[in-house]
């Protein structure tokens, strides 16, 4: 994501009633926040929005909740909450490091990753969300069966998110090298970064995976 410094990013998030502000003070709340026992997907690193906002509207009796690092990026999601608000959305900025001071055992039904920094080189790896050390605090906020759904243009990424998925004893549910031509294409919901890179012609990878609790 190409990153300007937006005057006022800050103060607009700090002011907004769709993003929460101390985020660590809900966990094991979030149905609060909802006013329902629906459950929690998450989208995290979900920029502008375009993919979280869509799934919210298409699915009213689930809760979304976005997370994005940076205020100049979320700004733009925030803008579009005021032109259409949605009662089952809300957003933080954070960093993802974080999640298990903010959510509890098993209160995410579903976490979403799309189009994540890939963090080419290898001594970063540890920063990219789909390296054992992030399944591993994944899995402790996930319900039994919950689902991590990832979505990338990057095939080196999509390798290592494959091989990190088995070392750390997660069971691939599906996997395909070229999801808009695949049987998986059906219902599929863009990104603003999938419609980027497929317009220019790149395959979209995708793979869906989830941690059997009891073995
Ligand atoms: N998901 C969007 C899409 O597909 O159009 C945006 C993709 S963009 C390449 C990745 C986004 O993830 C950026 O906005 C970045 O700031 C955010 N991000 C990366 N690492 C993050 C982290 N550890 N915690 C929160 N957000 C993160």
């Amino acid at each position: 994501m190409r990153l300007r410094n937006i005057p006022g990013a800050d103060e607009a998030i700090a002011d907004s009633p769709h993003c929460i502000q101390e985020p660590m003070a809900e966990k094991g709340r979030w149905h609060l926040i909802f006013g329902n026992e629906n459950p929690i997907h998450i989208e995290i690193g979900m920029g502008k929005g375009q993919f979280i906002m869509k799934l919210a509207k298409e699915h009213p009796d689930i809760n979304y909740i976005g997370i994005e690092r940076y205020s100049s990026v979320l700004l733009r999601a925030l803008q579009k909450m005021e032109i259409e608000p949605l009662p089952n959305i809300r957003f933080l900025c954070m960093d993802a490091s974080i999640i298990t001071e903010v959510f509890d055992k098993e209160e995410v039904a579903k976490i979403y990753l799309n189009f994540s920094d890939p963090w080419p080189k290898d001594r970063h790896a540890k920063r990219r969300l789909t390296s054992s050390r992030f399944l591993g605090l994944y899995d402790q906020i996930l319900a039994d069966g919950g689902i991590v759904e990832f979505k990338t243009d990057n095939q080196p990424l999509f390798d290592f998110s494959l091989e990190s998925v088995k070392e750390s004893g997660w069971t691939l549910l599906m996997q395909t090298r070229d999801l808009h031509h695949s049987e998986f294409a059906e219902g599929n919901v863009m990104t603003e970064y999938e419609a980027k890179f497929s317009a220019m012609g790149n395959p979209i990878y995708k793979l869906e995976a989830v941690h059997d609790k009891k073995a």
